[in-house]
């Protein structure tokens, strides 16, 4: 009987014939990118996230999966029936004068409409006066500029790089630090449905999307902000990568189970100590958690900055 061979790709098993080395890295290039399309249209659609006539901001950070996000969604145009406007937003934390410059050239080359924001969030958020977390803060200052932006430019939508492992991090972290059963949602409308927040990748796993974007050669800027590998996030992924190697179901299972709760089976809400009883308020704010509750500042589910 002929033997076949397994390949794990994203949270699936496949079996193939035996085949040389060359011809696997690209069978399974091209079977990821069908796969990211395929998932990447699967929420789209599921979801409800873009419509006929759509402007949309894309926040892009010039990491892998934002870049991913903003070339797919130019790419998916020539295939689909609908028309939609994208304008790509970069708001740059102001760690180095290179970034931003590099990020132009991007745009410029590939034809895309781009509005390039140069601040200095990311240096004000790691100075003394900041009493926050540098993350919290950082975040809360960009997602208010791009919310301001993309007023300005009659975005009404917000399209985020958030992927599948980072609603899966969100979730732990606000179970771990915020005693909170929360994640991130792939919809969510602020200021009575004025802006909508979008984030088309939420069922794609993250290393499918490493994968497309290498094959696709997409330039990726790198990380060089001092807390990028520092806060809670990369303590929380290191975990998760732990259980996902042992089995890669279970990325699938956590992000179902992120829908499918029972409550039935879940405690009722402890008392408020002192108080004689009723539900406890919320602890404050755990480190790397995105919120805030002014107007021009909507949380967004969570601070990694996108
Ligand atoms: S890791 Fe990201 S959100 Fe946190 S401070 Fe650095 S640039 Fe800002």
């Amino acid at each position: 009987m002929e033997r076949l061979f397994p390949a794990v790709i994203g949270d699936k098993i496949w079996y193939s014939k035996k085949i040389t080395s060359k011809q696997e890295s690209g069978w399974i290039m091209a079977f990821v990118d069908r796969e990211v399309r395929r998932l990447l249209g699967k929420g789209i659609h599921h979801y409800g996230l873009i419509e006929n006539g759509d402007r949309i901001a894309v926040a892009v950070s010039g990491g892998k999966d934002s870049m991913l996000l903003l070339w797919l969604l130019r790419e998916r145009l020539a295939r689909i029936p609908i028309r939609y406007e994208l304008v790509a937003v970069h708001v740059d934390p102001g760690f180095d004068t290179e970034s931003a410059d590099r990020m132009e050239e991007f745009f410029t080359r590939e034809g895309f409409c781009y509005e390039i924001l140069r601040t200095d969030y990311g240096v004000r958020a790691h100075g003394p006066e900041n009493r926050e977390s540098p993350c919290f803060l950082c975040a809360r200052l960009r997602r208010s500029a791009l919310f301001r932006k993309a007023r300005e430019l009659g975005c009404r939508k917000i399209a985020l790089g958030h992927n599948q492992d980072d609603m899966i991090e969100t979730f732990f972290i606000n179970i771990c630090y915020g005693a909170q059963v929360a994640a991130m949602v792939p919809r969510q409308e602020f200021f009575g449905g004025e802006i909508t927040v979008i984030r088309p990748l939420a069922l794609v796993p993250e290393r499918n999307i490493l994968r497309m974007g290498a094959n696709l050669g997409l330039p990726v800027l790198q990380a060089n902000c001092p807390s990028s590998d520092k806060n809670k996030r990369a303590e929380i992924r290191t975990l998760m990568e732990t259980l996902f190697r042992k089995n890669p179901k279970v990325r699938g299972n956590i992000y179902r189970a992120m829908s499918n709760v029972n409550l039935e089976y879940l405690p009722p809400p402890l008392p408020v100590r002192g108080s004689g009883g009723g539900v406890p308020p919320l602890p404050s704010r755990p480190a790397g958690f995105a919120g805030g509750a002014e107007e021009t500042s909507p949380r967004v589910g969570g601070a990694k900055a996108k």
